[in-house]
């Protein structure tokens, strides 16, 4: 059985885990090492069992944790080689010793105990960034956040997951008539930015997802609301879905049918 969880998502922290009990796995990992381990205990789980930490992008409320939790329990930090190449200062102040670094490629597909990951490029204003693939058993679990635009690459692998986390960022509205200025705007709805509401149904209809549950992630705080994205899933989606709110822990389990 695979266990999996939100921790968290959104400006304030993102980190997602995967566990079969024995061993997990991060995708991210925003918060500080005490908050990262009440938030596992949280859901059960040991932070000793954490074997790896799978990097999306090196923005702070996706990686300003790497630091503390690879010199603490010494285990790898995957990055995408381009993250490293293109983000050289961000990188450093990491603070990531460099036997933890490991560096991977798009597709290049690696275990992490009874895990197997692989990435995918994304389009974000942070170099290298990816999106996450777990596979478990035969089971994949996807994780798309931080990207303004999606590929034909991330449908087709949405197409074969059994569970997604997928980025809704923004409604275009309350973006566009909302506090931030004009440049931001632009900005988190640029293709280097965020995907919003629209873009993430519309993501969920091409793919031709059928697997079993999405989790809408990275909500914006001022220019989302939790009840707007569910309105207009309930009107637009068959499968279940769960709108994770800013800061929060979900999660489930599945076993191989
Ligand atoms: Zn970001
Ligand atoms: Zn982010």
């Amino acid at each position: 059985m695979v266990r999996y969880a939100v921790l968290g998502s959104g400006s304030n922290g993102n980190c997602y885990v995967f566990s079969d009990g024995e061993t997990s796995v991060l995708i991210d990992q925003g918060y500080s090492g005490v908050e990262l381990q009440r938030r596992l205990v949280g859901i059960g789980l040991d932070i000793s069992s954490v074997a790896g930490v799978c990097v999306t992008h090196l923005h702070p409320d996706h990686a300003k944790g790497l630091g503390v939790i690879s010199r603490k329990l010494h285990v790898p930090i995957y990055l995408h080689t381009a993250m490293v190449e293109k983000e050289p200062v961000v990188f450093d102040k990491l603070g990531i010793p460099q036997e933890c670094v490991a560096l991977v490629r798009p597709l290049e597909k690696f275990p992490i105990g009874p895990f197997v990951l692989s990435c995918f490029e994304t389009s974000h204003d942070s170099g290298g960034s990816v999106g996450w693939n777990v596979t478990y058993e035969g089971m994949n679990l996807m994780v798309l956040t931080d990207t303004g635009c999606y590929t034909q690459e991330q449908l087709l692998l949405a197409k074969s997951s059994n569970i997604l986390f997928l980025e809704a960022n923004y409604d275009e509205q309350m973006l566009y008539s909302g506090p931030y200025p004009y440049y931001l705007k632009q900005r988190i709805s640029g293709l280097y930015g965020h995907l919003s509401n629209v873009q993430a149904l519309q993501f969920l209809q091409e793919s031709e997802f059928t697997g079993e549950h999405v989790y809408f992630i990275h909500l914006s705080g001022t220019n989302n609301t939790p009840s707007l994205l569910s309105d207009l899933a309930k009107v637009q989606m068959k499968t279940s879905f769960t709108v994770c709110e800013k800061g929060q822990c979900y999660g489930g389990n599945m076993e191989k049918s």
